[in-house]
C-alpha cells in the first residue's frame, strides 16, 4: 500500500520526473561510484585491445580479473550507499518492497 502523503525526504525533481526509487542519495557518493564505473571502461577497453595486440594470454586473463573486482568494488560502494540512506528509509516507512527487492538484489550480486 502506498502512503505518498506521509512520504519524507523525496526531493521531487523539478521536471516532476521520478527518480528510480522515491529515496535519496548522496550526490557526491553517486557521482564517484559512475567514475569508478568509467574507469573500469576504460580498463576494459584496454584489456580488449591487449587482446586484438596479441598480447600474452596470462596478461589479459590478470587483467579482466582486475576489472573483474574494480567492478565488484563499484557494486559493494552502490550497495552501502544504498543501506545508509535508501534501506534505511524503508525502514523507517515499512517499505517492505523496496527493501524485498534489495534482497534479491543481493543474491544476484553476490552469485
Ligand atoms: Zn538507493
Amino acid at each position: 500500500m502506498e502512503q505518498t502523503s506521509s512520504r519524507q525526504g523525496g526531493t521531487p525533481r523539478e521536471d516532476g520526473v521520478q527518480s528510480p526509487h522515491s529515496h535519496t542519495h548522496d550526490p557526491q557518493e553517486i557521482r564517484a561510484i559512475v567514475n569508478r564505473l568509467s574507469r573500469s571502461i576504460g580498463h576494459l577497453e584496454s584489456v580488449k585491445k591487449m587482446l586484438e595486440d596479441g598480447k600474452d594470454c596470462a596478461d589479459v586473463l590478470i587483467q579482466l580479473s582486475a576489472v573483474r573486482s574494480e567492478i565488484n568494488n563499484a557494486g559493494k560502494l552502490l550497495l552501502k550507499e544504498h543501506m545508509e540512506h535508501c534501506i534505511v528509509e524503508a525502514v523507517e516507512q515499512n517499505d517492505t518492497a523496496s527493501i524485498e527487492k534489495m534482497n534479491k538484489a543481493i543474491d544476484m550480486f553476490m552469485k
